[in-house]
């Protein structure tokens, strides 16, 4: 299992961006997290059947490292979802960028404090 290295909120973007232990970063637009929460509210209106109700501009407030995964806190009330790591990869995989699209920059560089 993949774990990230770390994960950053992006309001610019209003996206999460999760950074993968080999350089890579998944982008995670909130609305899709959103309509992916796992919370027993969530799980249960898919269960039933019932679209998800999905405000158009859902803020993700916070992501909070929980043991084996993510609580994502996001501001229409949800804060009790908890994404795991697996699942959060699942998801970050679909939206991860090529190598192509990396900025570069993103290896540990030694730099000459002194200099
Ligand atoms: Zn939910």
């Amino acid at each position: 299992m993949n774990v990230p290295e770390y994960v950053a909120i992006d309001p610019a973007s209003a996206a999460l961006l999760v950074h993968w232990p080999d350089g890579t970063v998944g982008r995670l637009p909130f609305a899709e997290l959103r309509s992916a929460c796992m919370c027993a509210q969530c799980r249960k209106r898919k269960l039933d059947g019932r679209a998800p109700s999905q405000p158009p501009n859902v803020q993700l407030l916070d992501a909070r490292p929980s043991g084996y995964g993510l609580q994502l806190v996001f501001d229409d009330g949800h804060e009790r979802g908890i994404f795991p790591w697996t699942y959060l990869e699942r998801l970050a995989r679909g939206a991860r960028h090529t190598a192509g699209d990396q900025e570069p920059g993103t290896q540990p560089i030694c730099t000459d404090l002194d200099a």
